[in-house]
């Protein structure tokens, strides 16, 4: 079976390459796709519902809404487009944006408690459709990015990972399109004739500043050096860790801590007594 075009081809082979790299996807696996409406979520139930038709292993998808409860949200598009194409689908209907209005500051952004709040019901929602995977449209955009916005606002070097284990150990979150980049994302559901809606948020659209400004700081990059996004997601899978200055990586041996000790004290290091 071939693929519909060669957009499709050049994803499906990097979502593959994940999916092995990274070891996403298993035999049996039933995979719970975070369904939100927006591009990135349609391009990735998709890709994984081609890959499905086509992988030597055999695996079971399920689309999945978390409605946040704001007005105008077309969670109805979902479930219609879902039904037409005989993917399997839940909606959980919430008020996790009222909940975040009364909870958070007026000069706060509320994306990291409505991230919080949104993980919390779908790993219980995991567990009602007995998945064993939770799948997220992160792509090769998103990766970059965070990795910036740590490096430059957060004083950590840290990204995202493509598969992590929630902290009681009972849902593995996913991450395949790792690969992909954005734009890509986006041209595949428009492609594939997807309703691509907005969670009708407030905040919606309206990235952090700081988001904002390391997106074009790499799109201006990019003018210069066309492959700098690829370097970058090579960056994170190749990380020099003895080059780097976190002492968890490196503990300090003790007699060189006994010696610092002394230096404090007022101690002449020996090497620099003459002779
Ligand atoms: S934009 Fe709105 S829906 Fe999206 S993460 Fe932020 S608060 Fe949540």
């Amino acid at each position: 079976m071939s693929y519909a075009t060669p957009l499709e081809a050049r994803i499906a082979k990097k979502v593959t390459k994940a999916i092995v790299d990274y070891r996403l996807i298993e035999d049996g696996d039933r995979v719970m796709v975070g369904l939100s409406g927006g591009k990135d979520s349609w391009a990735l139930m998709q890709i994984l519902d081609v890959l499905r038709q086509r992988a030597p292993i055999s695996f079971s998808l399920i689309g999945v809404t978390v409605d946040s409860g704001y007005d105008g949200y077309r969670h109805d598009l979902i479930s219609k487009t879902c039904e037409a194409r005989g993917w399997a689908y839940r909606i959980v209907h919430t008020e996790i944006g009222e909940t975040i209005e009364d909870l958070l500051a007026a000069d706060a952004t509320p994306c990291s408690l409505c991230a919080r709040f949104r993980r919390g019901v779908l790993y219980r929602l995991a567990t009602e459709v007995g998945a064993s995977k939770i799948a997220l449209g992160h792509h090769l955009d998103d990766f970059i990015e965070t990795l910036l916005l740590n490096l430059f606002f957060a004083g950590s070097l840290k990204a995202m990972p493509a598969r992590l284990v929630s902290d009681n150990g009972e849902h593995v979150v996913i991450r395949p399109l790792v690969g992909v980049t954005e734009a890509e994302a986006r041209h595949y559901a428009k492609a594939s004739e997807l309703p691509i809606i907005g969670c009708c948020c407030p905040a919606c659209g309206d990235l952090s500043l700081q988001r904002q400004r390391v997106k074009r700081l790499i799109a201006e990059l990019e003018v210069e050096h066309p492959d700098i996004r690829s370097s970058m997601i090579r960056a994170l899978a190749n990380v020099g860790t003895r080059h780097l200055l976190d002492r968890r990586l490196h503990p300090v041996p003790e007699q060189a801590l006994i010696a610092a000790d002394r230096l404090d004290e007022g101690a002449v290091p020996l090497q620099l007594i003459k002779r």
